[in-house]
């Protein structure tokens, strides 16, 4: 017989590993008692482990060139019709400046998979920031080699985002060609090996993708010991062979969201902006189911819009005082601290003792 909602909850809620079963009857929910249900319970998990507070993290889209081709990606290097830039090092520095003048703890610098950029470059760039500003640097450039990660990690970046995209290997090389999941994940273990605080993440109704491959995914961070995840739906993106897809859904997201949380209690978690994209409630929503991360959009206006893993985001109105009024008015607070993942991990334990809950994981 199958496991009832509320049997799968409880058992999701005892802090071993979740059961994939489970996750998939939790994924399953379409009641909305049932998923009022869920989505509170994940809140008050965000709220005994992670507390109150929400991250701000700056994203700075410094280059749209990529050399990969992925089915899904408005960036892939097929799209002709994309409008390429790339950011100085004198520009990015620039841009940085103000991010810590309007007072960002953290910066993400992310790209395309763009070789322009050397390891020497990035790392030089890395030094100067880190030599001026008391700002914790998060990088997202994809896959590069083992040397690539090491000479940014010496050079003080902090924290690497590579999102393994979906378990599943078949779907993953079918929407990456010429990568693999394998190389995917080999990337994000070294990257833990080197001491970067990893954000890895999924999306949520890519063509072919089932519940139970979602279930999957959420296991696989857990077991990854990740200290990100981001989860956002899909977004069919013009110019791409999947434009005419249907988008991830809503709520399906959020409940993807909020199992994220129960199944990794310690983990930052964004509020994504593909949300925020397809519904202007988005991000409000996943912050209140789970969610304790906001990366506003602080990449040159003028240059934004090209930007385009899928449409619509560049029109986000990420100006820091709406989101800092979204935030203030759920009754929560702007962190005014870097938001590390270790200060998770040390509430997370500290929590669970209290509670005399003996499994720390
Ligand atoms: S998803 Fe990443 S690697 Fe793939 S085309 Fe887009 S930017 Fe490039």
């Amino acid at each position: 017989m199958r496991t009832s909602f509320k049997a799968a909850l409880e058992k999701t809620l005892e802090g071993i590993t979740p059961a994939r079963e489970d996750l998939v009857t939790l994924l399953e929910a379409t009641d909305p008692e049932e998923m009022n249900t869920l989505f509170s319970t994940a809140d008050a998990t965000r709220q005994r482990y992670v507390g109150n507070e929400v991250h701000f993290r700056g994203i700075i889209e410094f280059s749209n060139h990529c050399l990969q081709n992925c089915l899904y990606c408005g960036l892939r290097r097929d799209n002709k019709k994309l409008r390429r830039y790339r950011m100085t090092p004198e520009q990015i520095m620039k841009a940085c400046d103000q991010a810590a003048t309007a007072g960002f703890k953290t910066i993400v610098l992310q790209s395309g998979e763009d070789t322009n950029y050397s390891a020497d470059t990035l790392a030089d760039l890395i030094w100067r920031i880190k030599g001026k500003h008391d700002l914790a640097i998060t990088l997202s450039l994809g896959e590069k080699q083992v040397g690539f990660y090491q000479c940014l990690r010496e050079a003080g970046a902090d924290r690497y985002l590579i999102k393994h995209e979906t378990k599943d290997p078949e779907l993953f090389a079918r929407l990456r060609p010429g990568t693999s999941l394998e190389k995917r994940l080999d990337c994000i273990k070294e990257l833990k090996k080197q001491g970067f605080e990893v954000g890895s993440g999924n999306m949520v109704g890519l063509p072919g993708q089932s519940l139970d491959v979602l279930a999957q995914d959420i296991l696989l961070m857990r077991e990854l010991d990740i200290d990100m995840a981001g989860v956002g739906p899909f977004i069919p993106s013009e110019h791409t062979p999947l434009k005419n897809s249907s988008q991830g859904d809503l709520y399906l997201t959020l409940k993807a969201v909020a199992l994220t949380r129960l199944a990794l209690p310690w983990c930052n978690i964004p509020a994504t902006t593909a949300l925020g994209t397809i519904d202007n409630r988005g991000r409000a929503m996943a912050l209140g189911c789970g969610a304790n991360v906001i990366m506003p959009n602080i990449t040159p206006p003028e240059l934004r819009r090209h930007y385009q893993i899928y449409p619509g985001k560049e029109s986000l109105f990420d100006g820091q005082e709406n989101l800092s009024a979204l935030v203030q008015g759920m009754g929560r607070k702007v962190s005014s601290g870097k938001g590390s993942a270790l200060e998770n991990r040390l509430n997370y334990r500290t929590q669970i003792r209290k509670e005399g809950v003996s499994i720390v994981f």
